[in-house]
């Protein structure tokens, strides 16, 4: 019996029908430009099902109305949502706020706590609710649970969460690092020590998630005790977009002298900054491609990239003292053995090194990339967020 995961965006809706135990995935796709128009010719929703692709063209009103799509081209791919079966629909939810550090059963009463903690990601729990809201209009008798990005990050320790502001400011607030990519931190950590043939509690790790969004974490024993995201997705590394941490004086440096507006900062530092904001380009690709054609701005924007990463990989490996796998992942992370040499360079001197043969292998499996022997293993792991979010919601319902 399969699991339906859902992750819905402010204007998209990724899912993936997928078997929890042996990972095999039935169909999947993505619902785009949600109450946008769309371009003729342009297919709105691509679904992915035993090697072909179905397409749906015309705009998309909302979530239902993607959702109902899906659950169409579902049906014409022999897979009948409704008389499958399904053993529970999971959703990804990106903030969990205080009140959330496990995966949840969804009740009327969970929907309202996810909306409430709106406030603190504006863009994405009410998106997070339309699409729970609408997967249990369309199954009803289908068990469906929320699992948070934030909840790998909920046990940490106070003095990495804690801003040094004003307490009572924070605490008024819900001010505090909660974490991001926790999904993916927590898969990714557990493959590591598949890898190593050895167990979570004796590993401490540092896990390097680089995709369009990008966070470090480190990791000791198992629990994370350290993360480079923060109160929202905008702090730590340099991502596609966003800006990563700076001088919160910026912020007001900008209201007075450019007579910015809050929504216009919000949108530079999130939309418009970061690698973009460094070069006019997001994906790391197209980076590249420019590095090689010799712009200079491009080459700044990597450099900083690198810069900011190697500066998060310094604080954790003094943070954990020992540290027992370093590993990449997500889009950049698996993809580019130039930022994995350029992050890890001349650092032998710790018991790192990456093996230029191994790094550059084309190799899509869960590996080594340190030397046979290494002090420190260097890693390369697929993420794979949909997978843990259907096992947690299987052992959930179970
Ligand atoms: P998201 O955060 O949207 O899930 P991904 O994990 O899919 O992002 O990562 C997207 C990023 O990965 C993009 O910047 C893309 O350019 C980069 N990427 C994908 N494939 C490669 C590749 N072969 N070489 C370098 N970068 C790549």
């Amino acid at each position: 019996m399969r699991v339906l995961v859902i992750n819905s965006g402010s204007s998209s809706i990724k899912y993936q029908l997928l078997d929890p135990d042996t990972g095999a995935v039935a169909a999947s796709g993505q619902v785009s430009r949600i109450g946008e128009p769309v371009a003729p010719g342009t297919p709105s929703v691509e679904h992915d099902s035993d090697g072909h692709t179905l397409e749906h063209h015309g705009a998309i009103k909302d979530h239902a109305a993607g959702l109902r799509v899906v659950f169409d081209l579902f049906a014409r791919s022999g897979h009948d949502l409704t008389a499958e079966g399904l053993r529970a629909v999971g959703h990804r939810v990106v903030h969990g706020g205080e009140v959330f550090y496990a995966p949840t059963l969804i009740t009327d009463a969970v929907v309202r706590s996810i909306d409430e903690l709106s406030a603190l990601a504006p863009l994405h729990n009410p998106a997070n609710v339309v699409g729970i809201e609408s997967a249990r209009a369309l199954l009803p008798g289908v068990p469906q649970v929320a699992v948070f990005d934030t909840a790998f990050f909920h046990g940490l320790p106070d003095a990495a969460k804690t801003y040094a502001i004003d307490a009572k400011v924070a605490a008024a607030h819900g001010i505090r690092r909660y974490g991001f990519h926790g999904t993916s931190h927590e898969y990714v950590s557990g493959r590591v020590a598949d890898v190593l043939g050895r167990k979570p509690e004796e590993l401490n790790q540092i896990v390097l998630h680089l995709g369009n969004g990008a966070s470090a974490s480190a990791i000791r024993a198992g629990r994370a005790v350290d993360t480079s995201m923060g109160l929202t997705p905008l702090e730590g590394l340099v991502m596609g977009t966003r800006s990563g941490d700076i001088d919160p004086g910026i912020i007001p440096h900008l209201m007075r002298t450019a007579g910015l507006g809050i929504d216009a900062i919000d949108d530079l530092l999130n939309r418009n900054s970061g690698i973009k904001g460094l070069s006019g380009v997001n994906d790391f690709r197209e980076l590249q491609g420019l590095i090689d054609s010799g712009d200079t701005a491009a080459r700044l924007a990597y450099d900083v990239y690198i810069h900011r990463l190697r500066h998060y990989i310094g604080a954790y490996l003094v943070e954990l003292g020992r540290v027992d796998a370093i590993t990449f992942t997500a889009g950049v992370g698996e993809n580019s053995p130039q930022v994995r040499a350029d992050a890890l360079a001349d650092l032998s001197g710790f018991g790192i090194t990456v093996d230029p043969d191994r790094n550059t292998a084309k190799d899509r499996a869960a590996r080594l990339i340190s030397p046979r022997g290494a002090q420190i293993p260097v890693l390369v792991v697929p993420t794979n967020e949909e997978l843990a979010i259907a096992r947690a919601a299987a052992a959930l319902v179970a």
